[in-house]
C-alpha cells in the first residue's frame, strides 16, 4: 500500500509538472504576441537627487498590457522572457522605447535614463552595438544612459562573465554608465566593486531601515554600502525609499540619489514629463 501511495503521488506531481509546462509555453507564446501587437508599454520612476529633491532621472519599468486584461507587472514575466531567450527583443524594444521618449527630455531638462538589461541580454554578441545603435537613432548622448545590471551578470559562481564585461567596457568607453542594481543581495566578492566596469551601486530596498522605529542595524549597513561606493568613487542610489526618515538618514549618511514611493511611484510617460517639467520649475524659480 505504501508502494502504491508512493507511485500515486509522483503521477500527481508529474501531472503538476506538466500543467506548468504547458502554461509556461502558453505564456511564452502569448509573449510573443503581445510584442507584434504592442502590448508593452514603459513606466517611468523618478530618480531624485537628495541635495535638492530634483528629478535628475527616471527608471524605465516595463510593463505588459494584454488587451482587456488588468496590466501584469514586471516580475510574473520577466523571469520566463529570461528562460525562454525572449527577453532579447523585449529588452532591446524598452531600451529604443526608453532612449526615444526620454531624449526630448534630456535635452529640456538633462533628464538620464536607466534601463535594467538582464544576464540572457549581455550573452548576446551584438548587445553593445544595439545600444549603440539606440543611442545613435534617438539622438540620446551616451553620458544620458545608465544601464542597470545585478551583480550576477559581472561574476557567476566566482567567475568573470568576459562577453559582459567587454559590452560593458566598451559602451562605458562612450560615455554609457553602468549601475549594479539591488546591491548588496548577491553573493559575489567585494573586489569586483574595483575590478569591474562600473559607475554607481544602488542599495536594495531590503536594506532600508524599518519604518516607525530606531532600526541601529539597518543604519549601520546602509552606512557601510555607501563609505564603501564612496570610497571607491562609485554614485549612490538608495532605493525603495518610503518614508521621510529614510530620506533624513540617507541624507546623513552622504547618499547621492533616491528612489522610491515616497517620491513618485513608476508613472506612464504623460505623468513623468509632467513631474519632471514641475522639478525642473522649482530649480530654476527656487
Ligand atoms: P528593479 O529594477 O529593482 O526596480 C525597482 C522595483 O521596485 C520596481 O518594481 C519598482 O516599482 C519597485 N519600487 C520602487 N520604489 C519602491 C518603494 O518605495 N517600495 C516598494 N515596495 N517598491 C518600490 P517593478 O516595476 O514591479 O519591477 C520589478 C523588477 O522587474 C525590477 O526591479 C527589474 O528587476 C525587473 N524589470 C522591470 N522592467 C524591466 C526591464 O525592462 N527589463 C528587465 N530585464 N527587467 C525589468
Ligand atoms: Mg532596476
Ligand atoms: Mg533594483
Ligand atoms: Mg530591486
Amino acid at each position: 500500500a505504501a508502494k502504491e501511495a508512493g507511485r500515486n503521488q509522483f503521477v500527481l506531481y508529474d501531472d503538476q509538472l506538466r500543467e506548468k509546462r504547458l502554461a509556461t509555453a502558453r505564456t511564452v507564446e502569448r509573449l510573443r504576441e503581445a510584442l507584434t501587437r504592442d502590448e508593452f508599454l514603459v513606466h517611468y520612476q523618478p530618480l531624485i537627487r537628495l541635495a535638492d529633491e530634483h528629478i535628475a532621472g527616471v527608471e524605465a519599468l516595463i510593463r505588459w498590457q494584454p488587451a482587456g486584461e488588468k496590466m501584469v507587472p514586471p516580475d510574473r514575466f520577466i523571469g520566463v522572457s529570461e528562460d525562454s531567450g525572449l527577453i532579447v527583443p523585449i529588452g532591446a524594444w524598452v531600451l529604443r522605447e526608453a532612449c526615444r521618449v526620454v531624449a526630448g527630455w534630456h535635452h529640456r531638462h538633462g533628464t538620464v535614463i536607466s534601463v535594467n538589461v538582464s544576464p540572457r541580454q549581455l550573452r548576446e554578441p551584438g548587445f553593445g552595438l544595439m545600444v549603440l545603435d539606440a543611442l545613435q537613432t534617438s539622438g540620446l548622448p551616451p553620458q544620458a544612459l545608465i544601464l542597470e545590471i545585478t551583480e550576477g551578470v559581472l561574476v557567476d559562481s566566482g567567475l568573470v562573465t568576459e562577453q559582459a564585461i567587454s559590452h560593458l567596457s566598451m559602451l562605458r568607453s562612450h560615455g554609457v554608465r553602468v549601475a549594479v542594481d539591488d546591491f548588496g543581495t548577491g553573493y559575489s566578492s567585494l573586489a569586483y566593486l574595483r575590478d569591474l566596469p562600473i559607475d554607481h551601486v544602488k542599495i536594495d530596498r531590503s536594506f532600508m531601515p524599518a519604518p516607525g522605529q530606531p532600526d541601529p542595524a539597518a543604519r549601520t549597513l546602509v552606512k557601510a554600502i555607501i563609505d564603501l561606493a564612496s570610497g571607491l568613487r562609485l554614485g549612490t542610489i538608495a532605493e525603495g525609499v518610503e518614508t521621510a526618515e529614510q530620506v533624513q538618514l540617507l541624507r546623513e549618511l552622504g547618499c547621492e540619489r533616491a528612489q522610491g514611493f515616497y517620491f513618485s511611484r513608476p508613472v506612464p510617460e504623460a505623468d513623468a514629463a509632467r513631474l519632471i517639467g514641475e522639478s525642473r520649475d522649482r530649480l530654476t524659480s527656487g
